[in-house]
């Protein structure tokens, strides 16, 4: 199976697994939208073109927020794939609060094709919190939030100067 095909088997299957999912901005935007912009800014803006990180970012909310198995992921887009997306998961049987911890505490661990799909995956929340922010948060919430976000990224400086560059013109966008 050729790059071309596998990235739109991701699109479709993602589209299919979160297609009753909304994000939480004030339109309720599709979840898709957020999968597809990590795309856009790994390709687009940053240059990146493993086909698996790029197919993972695809597929990087699938097991937390949806039904999918890491079987199904092995299955339909293989083992490294699956392996990335199984990386940036949080385990949701925990609290939010160590959830948090964890990913901080994680960062440094992860793989250079994992960092990737992290940082996208900070670069574009952060935006989102800015142009669509969570309709019921805060200021004080949001500005949480980055702080958060920052602290994860910092744990995994040195794997993509560009991407890291995107995501600190991200950061000063922090609400004041
Ligand atoms: P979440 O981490 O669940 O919410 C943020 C996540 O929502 C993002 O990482 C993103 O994840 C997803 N998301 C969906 N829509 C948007 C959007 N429009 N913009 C940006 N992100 C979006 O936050 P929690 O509810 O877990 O709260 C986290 C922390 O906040 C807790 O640890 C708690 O301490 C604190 N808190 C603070 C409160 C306050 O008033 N200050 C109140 C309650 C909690 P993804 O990429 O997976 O889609
Ligand atoms: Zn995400």
């Amino acid at each position: 199976m050729d790059d071309v095909h596998r990235l739109i088997r991701a699109i479709d299957f993602a589209a299919f697994k979160h297609r009753n999912q909304r994000r939480k901005d004030e339109e309720a935007s599709p979840y898709i939208n957020h999968p597809i912009a990590l795309t856009q800014v790994l390709k687009v803006e940053a240059g990146v073109s493993d086909i698996d990180v790029l197919c993972a970012a695809l597929l990087h909310d699938t097991i937390e927020d949806t039904e999918t198995t890491v079987e199904e992921l092995v299955a339909e887009f293989g083992a490294h794939v699956a392996s990335i997306v199984v990386e940036v998961t949080d385990d949701t049987s925990l609290p939010k609060a160590e959830r948090k911890r964890l990913q901080v505490e994680h960062a440094p661990t992860l793989t250079r094709e994992a960092k990737l799909v992290k940082l996208a995956d900070k670069i574009c929340n952060l935006r989102d919190m800015v142009d669509a922010p969570p309709a019921k948060w805060d200021l004080a919430r949001r500005q949480e939030y980055f702080d958060w976000a920052k602290e994860v990224i910092d744990q995994l400086r040195g794997s993509h100067p560009r991407l890291e560059a995107l995501f600190d013109q991200a950061y000063a966008g922090k609400p004041a």
